[in-house]
């Protein structure tokens, strides 16, 4: 059986990558993988580890630089005195309103002039530009270029692939340009083609006044397709029949050529020539952007004064990474308790030894009454002991330092069915709903331990209407396997995946036998994937780990067998889904938020996007293949700061000015933030510390919703109907209040980057061969 489960696993795995781009490296990349993963097991505090790239050049020295090529500019403009007086002119007048209308019709003039040429002429004459000549432009040698764009773009092939065949997006731009390298075939997907809206089409949109769990009889439910399903060696396999005799078509991935693609990967960012080309081009992107805002902030901002009605107030944004656990502010909270100890004083909330407990009971315990309770006594604030503390800030989540307080107001699975959570959750959402324009998309935890975990959590949600226009869930898995094995809940990996996959698969093939779950569903967008990740790992991921089923050991299975796992499975239950026209889900990890760098790789290949990723400053090659491939990164600055990176070092400022696609997200309100708009405060905070224009703040909303899970209809409300479309062309400064001059600089800006590697590997010789279609599955 196995033997013939493995061929067959092989005949559906991943196509091969369309180009086959060979390079000096080939050959060595599992030996180098391991030698930088057994690095990282021994020593987590490399001064400069291999894939850094050395940071001798201390801010004084960079402003310098950049001053002196501001000079070096203006003397360039001197020596043409007629092109310096009308950028001047340009620069200076457009400040009003008034000015930009005047600019307007001077370039309907000039249009006139060139009938010919099209709607993007126009955009160009909006904004000044700069461009770079000259052989060897790029800044290093050409060879090592041509080497470097070879690798880079077999990176970005990787991502594409594991993107394609999961229904995870991958960035159209990046898509369009790398066909160049393929004359034969569109390596664009097919899976994602068929059924764009389809998979929304159970979402109410944004308008209905419906409340999708109430008034619910089940009794219209999707028919009984009559499947059934099993878990083999880590994998859910749906079968046609019952007795599993015929098993049903799905892509599952290989593991072999995971394993190949991270060795590949790993060996890559470690690779001297390519770590300096990409990290000149980072350095290039942050001077471009200085350049582009210098000549053209003032058109920015009177194309945003020219917008009626539309600001930063009113555009909307998604908190993209948020725990529900945490989503209220502590103040919020403590108000919560003191309401529920005086409405609810009899209520048995906790069983202690066969016996149930009031909640006054409970504080009777604990020697408080509500009138001693404070924000100070709650406790739950980071404070200037959690910063490298983990394991401190983790007994924040208890209130007063008592887990049965947690318990009873923040789980919901405890003795009263969660109730008081819910109905804090439902204040939190109704604060939303009032701001009309903030949403957020709330973590709520499955932890794999038992089967009817799902089951319960959708109880929850729906027998307390647990639900809002503005809240999307994504369901976080914490990487406890270890803590479970331990106890004995679990005595193999495997078992845990089996209670996190097979009830979705169930609820999938037969709604009837999970009808609530079924319902819940439609409202879940993804997986995240959640723990410290700076926790040492004592197992390195390769062909010889053991199979889920045979890990019985009680260590902890590393970030990337985690990540492969629900990766592969998510992949599976997505086919499934859309098959019947249901929402498919993505993957959205936690990444990078501290520990080893590898953890980036597998989220780069795996996931549509990632929390955190402050790592990536110390790894050039991954920041610029994220920036490439567009690749969201949720930040949190201020959670950063009270745990991991101070907040004039977190590095959200450079990626976004780079052009990386970062949102702006609150993490944990109850820990972090002290007023009723956490997101607001995160803005607010962010923009005072970098100086950030109404512009850029209204770009990082934009990625926000971007990157968001809400539904293809949601977007098009909320950003235009055209919102897929690339550059400026997809903009509507009406809804999103982003000037087309930001965007068209972002636009051109990666397509030059795209350019100039697809042209060296061009050049390299590295151009298509014919022998390997790909095969995209069924
Ligand atoms: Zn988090």
């Amino acid at each position: 059986m196995s033997g013939d489960l493995r061929e067959r696993q092989k005949s559906m795995s991943l196509p091969p990558p369309q180009v086959s781009l060979h390079t000096a490296m080939d050959g060595k990349y599992k030996d180098i993988t391991e030698e930088l993963l057994a690095r990282s097991l021994v020593d987590g505090e490399v001064r400069s580890a291999p894939y850094e790239f050395p940071e001798d050049t201390p801010i004084e020295q960079l402003e310098e630089k950049r001053h002196r090529l501001e000079r070096q500019i203006s003397q360039d403009i001197r020596l043409e005195p007629e092109i310096l007086l009308r950028a001047k002119q340009d620069f200076l007048k457009t400040d009003s309103t008034a000015d930009l209308q005047s600019l307007r019709e001077k370039d309907e003039v000039m249009v006139d002039h060139h009938e010919l040429q099209e709607k993007e002429t126009v955009i160009e004459r909006q904004f000044q530009r700069v461009t770079i000549s000259g052989e060897e432009k790029c800044g290093v040698p050409f060879s090592d270029l041509a080497d470097s764009a070879v690798c880079i773009i077999k990176a970005l092939f990787i991502r594409q692939k594991y993107m394609c065949v999961s229904m995870q997006d991958f960035c159209s731009t990046t898509s369009r340009l790398l066909q160049q390298l393929s004359h034969t075939h569109t390596q664009h997907c097919s899976f994602n083609k068929d059924m764009p809206d389809s998979g929304d089409a159970p979402v109410p949109p944004p308008v209905s006044e419906t409340h999708p769990y109430e008034g619910q009889e089940f009794t219209i439910l999707p028919p009984d397709l009559g499947y059934s399903c099993s878990i083999e060696h880590g994998f859910v396999h749906v079968y046609t029949s019952p007795t599993h005799s015929t098993e049903l078509d799905l892509p599952y991935p290989d593991l072999q050529e995971f394993i190949t693609d991270m060795n590949f990967m790993m060996a890559l960012i470690i690779n001297g020539p390519v770590k300096s080309f990409c990290y000149r081009r980072l350095q290039y992107l942050s001077s471009k952007f200085q350049m582009h805002i210098l000549l053209n902030e003032m058109k920015e901002l009177a194309a945003q004064k020219q917008v009626p009605h539309r600001d930063f107030y009113n555009i909307r944004k998604v908190d993209t990474h948020i725990h529900a656990s945490s989503c209220m502010n502590q103040k919020h909270l403590l108000r919560f308790i003191k309401r529920a100890m005086k409405k609810y004083p009899d209520e048995v909330v906790h069983m202690e030894g066969g016996r149930g407990q009031t909640l006054t009971e409970v504080f009777h315990n604990m020697n408080l009454t509500a009138y001693d309770l404070s924000v100070d006594t709650l406790d739950m604030h980071a404070d200037r002991n959690t910063f490298h503390r983990f394991d401190k800030f983790n007994s924040k989540y208890n209130p007063i330092g008592e887990s049965i307080l947690r318990e009873i107001f923040i789980k919901t699975d405890n003795h009263i069915q969660g109730k008081y959570f819910a109905h804090i959750v439902k204040e939190v959402m109704s604060d939303l709903e009032e701001s009309k324009y903030q949403n957020a998309e709330l973590r709520l935890s499955v932890y794999g331990r038992s089967r009817d975990e799902w089951d319960k959590l959708a109880e929850w949600a729906v027998t307390h209407s647990v639900y809002s226009h503005n809240v999307r869930w994504l369901i976080q898995i914490p990487r406890l396997y270890d803590v479970y094995r331990s106890k004995r809940q679990l005595m193999n990996f495997q078992q845990m995946l089996e209670n996190i996959f097979l009830p979705l698969f169930e609820a999938t093939i037969s709604p009837n036998t999970h009808p609530k779950l079924h319902l819940f569903l439609q409202h879940v967008v993804g997986f995240d994937s959640v723990d410290d990740e700076s926790k040492p790992e004592h197992h390195v991921f390769s062909l010889y780990s053991p199979r889920p089923d045979n890990w019985t050991e009680e260590e902890n299975p590393p970030y990337s067998y985690y990540l492969y796992y629900t990766y592969a499975n998510m992949t599976v239950l997505n086919h499934l889904r859309r098959r019947r026209g249901f929402n498919t889900f993505v993957l959205r990890p936690h990444c990078g938020e501290a520990g080893p760098v590898h953890h980036l790789v597998s989220g780069f290949m795996l996931s549509a996007n990632i929390s955190h990723g402050l790592m990536l400053r110390k790894v050039p090659v991954l920041q610029y293949l994220y920036y490439l491939a567009q690749v969201g990164i949720a930040m949190s600055p201020l959670s950063n700061n009270s745990l991991f990176l101070s907040y004039h070092r977190n590095p959200l400022y450079e990626y976004l000015s780079r052009g990386l696609m970062v949102s702006l997200s609150t993490d944990d309100p109850l820990q972090f933030h002290f007023t009723k708009e956490p997101l607001m405060e995160e803005y607010s905070i962010a923009a005072q510390v970098w100086k950030l224009s109404s512009c850029d703040m209204c770009e990082l909303a934009r990625n926000s919703v971007l990157m968001s899970g809400f539904s293809h209809k949601v977007k098009i409300s909320w950003l235009g109907a055209g919102y897929m479309r690339e550059g400026p062309d997809g903009n509507e400064i009406r809804r999103s209040n982003v000037p087309d001059i930001r965007l068209a600089f972002r636009h051109e800006t990666l397509c030059d980057e795209l350019q100039l590697i697809i042209q060296a590997a061009h050049i390299q010789g590295a151009g298509p061969e014919e022998e390997t279609p790909p095969s995209m599955g069924p």
